[in-house]
């Protein structure tokens, strides 16, 4: 394997890109900000939160609706007209 800085791949996860975690609360799946592990609780990009002790470090279960359309307005915000679009 290199390591020659490319792109990312379909199994990169960038730094900034949100966490796909199960939240007990509810059980669903939601696009948690990575960058709240100091804070006792964390919020999602749907504005659900959830205790980080309620929150399970997997991606399995039904996806919170809300939360796949935020995420798909900011790739796409993000990455301008790319072909998929068209
Ligand atoms: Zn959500």
């Amino acid at each position: 394997m290199t390591t020659d800085g490319g792109g990312p791949t379909a199994t990169t996860v960038q730094a900034d890109e949100p966490r796909w975690y199960l939240s007990r609360y509810d059980d669903h799946v939601h696009a948690f900000d990575p960058d709240q592990s100091s804070t006792a609780y964390s919020a999602a990009l749907c504005s659900h939160t959830a205790p980080n002790t309620r929150i399970i470090c997997t991606d399995h279960g039904t996806r919170c609706l809300a939360c796949l359309l935020i995420h798909g307005d900011q790739l796409a915000d993000r990455n301008g007209d790319v072909s998929w679009r068209l």
